[in-house]
Parts: structure tokens; sequence; C-alpha cells
């Protein structure tokens, strides 16, 4: 069996519903705090548990013969992280060592977990290698390190397997149209984009105009969320084969600007989308791509959705669908 954490979540119920597809028995654990239990597939095994609560951790590893373990629980917004710190470096640090505990009580050996582009911080060259300089520039960013150093040495010690897969802007929806991105307050830019075809926001603030990029807007490397999760069950693959620990950056390789993502939903939605130029937002680097090669090579991992109008395409598709995300009445946020 595997236990998924954070399976309610946007990435997470993508990852539950494509291993059920695949045949694999499937626990989810999750606190509800950002997740929904709509976006949990009807055949998992569903927890309502906090990862950070050690005795009803333990009861799931009790009940349950868990093989290997994908971790997605996590507080995971870059500004908020920056006004919150403890509240990241509990949930994330803390709840990751909780896990480990258990983890090692119960002598289960795998797991893959999200951690972030925002360990890099400002990037000193493009595109980001994983050797690359880790100077994370937010707590979020620091969390995700710290929780990569402690599954370093709970290898060593105990034999813990992981690998740690380093996110660069997730986005799109499951094809099926029936899950997908659905945040209490949406931050990220391209869900927001949407808003405003669908009739919930007039315009879409452009944060920053002066960034030396081709058109002064920040760059991004988009990977659609079905590859990501492609991803994590190669890496699971790659686990159950005995190979070590490693961390993999994830990521298309090709970077598209602010005003070229919103140009492209432009197109996917048929709306003008208009735009309010604004400051930039603290804390953004100017441009973030990866380098997937080390996944490419080791994984055999190749993104198969990797064009913008796709990514918009599927998350358009699952938005316009669900404009209030999994709540059935009026009122999204
Ligand atoms: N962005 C923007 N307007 C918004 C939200 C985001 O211009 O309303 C920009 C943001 O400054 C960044 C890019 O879009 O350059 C992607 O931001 P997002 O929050 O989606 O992801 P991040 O790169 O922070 O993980």
């Amino acid at each position: 069996m595997i236990l998924v954490l954070g399976g309610a979540g946007y990435i997470g119920s993508h990852a539950v519903k494509m291993l059920i597809e695949r045949g694999e028995s499937v626990i989810v654990v999750d606190n509800l705090e950002t997740g929904h239990a709509a976006a949990v597939h009807p055949n998992a095994k569903f927890y309502n548990v906090d990862i950070r609560n050690e005795e009803e951790l333990d009861e799931v590893f009790m009940e349950n013969r868990i093989e290997s373990v994908i971790h997605f629980s996590a507080n995971s917004l870059v500004g908020e992280s920056v006004s919150e710190p403890i509240k990241y470096f509990d949930n994330n640090v803390f709840g990751a060592i909780n896990l480990l505990k258990i983890m090692r009580k119960y002598e289960v050996k795998k797991i893959v977990f999200s951690s972030t582009a925002a360990v890099y911080g400002e990037p000193k060259q493009v595109p980001i290698l994983e050797t690359s300089e880790t100077v994370p520039t937010s707590p979020y960013g620091a969390s995700k390190l710290m929780m990569e150093q402690i599954f370093k040495w709970a290898d060593l010690a105990h034999g813990i397997k992981f690998v740690s897969l380093r996110y660069f802007n997730v986005a799109g929806a499951d094809a099926s149209g029936e899950i997908g991105e659905a945040h209490g307050v949406e931050t990220h830019l391209i869900p927001l984009v949407l808003q405003v075809p669908l009739g919930q926001r007039e315009f879409i603030t452009v944060f920053g105009t002066d960034y030396p990029t081709k058109d002064g807007t920040c760059i991004r490397d988009y990977v659609h969320v079905t590859d990501l999760i492609e991803a994590h069950i190669k890496a699971l693959e790659y686990l159950r084969l005995d190979h070590n620990s490693e961390i993999f950056n994830l990521g298309s390789g090709d970077g598209f600007s602010v005003m070229e993502i919103i140009e492209v939903a432009r197109k996917v939605t048929g709306h003008p989308i208009p735009v309010k130029l604004s400051e930039r937002r603290p804390g953004d680097p100017s441009v973030l791509i990866a380098s997937s090669e080390k996944a490419h090579k080791l994984l055999n991992w190749t993104p198969q959705k990797n064009s913008v109008e796709t990514i918009i395409g599927d998350a358009w598709k699952w938005h316009n669908a669900h404009p209030n995300g999994y709540k059935s009445n009026k009122g999204a946020e």
C-alpha cells in the first residue's frame, strides 16, 4: 500500500487518481486545512489526520501495511511564509520529523516528497541544476531545504531512502476535468488569470515590468501536473529498484514570461483579459528555468504536456466546469 500524505490537495489528488488508475492501493492522510475531501479519489482509504499528530499518524501505520510514502503535505506559499515563518517550519519541518519517527518505527524505507525551486533563491545561472547553489530567500524554501537535509541524515543512519522532487511552476489539471486547482485564497498566476474570463476578476495584476527579461516581466518554467505526477511514479519505481536517494528538478525546461502566459490564456479562452501593471512582488526571482536532465537520465522522465497551450487549456477546462472549485454553492473566493 502507498500512503499519500496531502492526497486531498491540488497535486496530491492528481497523484492519488493516477496511482489508483495504475492499480496501486492508496491510503490518503490529509488534515483538510487546504485540501478538499471531494478531491480524494473514492477508491482511496481516507484519514483526516494532521501529520504533526504522532498518535494519530502512528495509528494509520499500525492499521495498514504501508510499503512506501509519497509526501505532499505542506504549506507552500512563498509570501505567506515570510509573514508566518513559524507556521511553515512547524508544518513542513516538524511534520517531516514526526513522519520520519513513525516510518522508522514501522520500518517503512521509501519516500518520495515535494521540494521546490524556492530552495535555490535568486539563481546565478539558468537553467538551474540540482548542484546549483541553494540560498533560499523565503522560509518556505528554507523549510524544504531543511527537510532535504533531515532526510539525508535519516537515510545515512536508518536507511530510509528518499527522492526529493524540486518543483518549478506546477499548473494544469487532469485531462478528465474532474479534479484541479482550488485554493481558498488563490495566489498563483494561471488560476488568477483564468478568473478574468470566468467573470470573477476584472483584470490580472502584473507584478513587475522592469525585470531584466525580454518584456520586463518574470520568467517561469511551467510543468503540467500530470507530467509532474508521472515523475513521482517513476521516482517510486526507482526506489523500488533499490537505488540510492536522489534529488531531482522537475520542470519543462522552457521559460515563459507573465505577459506570454496572459497572451496564451487570451487565445485559449477567447477573452481579452485586461492587465494592470504593478510593482514587483517581494521575493520573486526574475528567471526560474529548470534543467531536468537528471530526471530525464535517471528516471527516464520526459514531460509530454509541456506546451503552455495544453497546460492552460487543461486548467481552463477544470475552472470553466467548476468555477467555484469543489464548492457546490456559489461564492467563489
Ligand atoms: N504573478 C503576477 N500576477 C499575479 C500572480 C503572479 O504577475 O497575480 C507573477 C509572479 O510575480 C511570478 C509569476 O507570476 O513572476 C508566477 O507566480 P506564481 O505565484 O504563480 O508562482 P511562483 O513563481 O511564485 O511559484
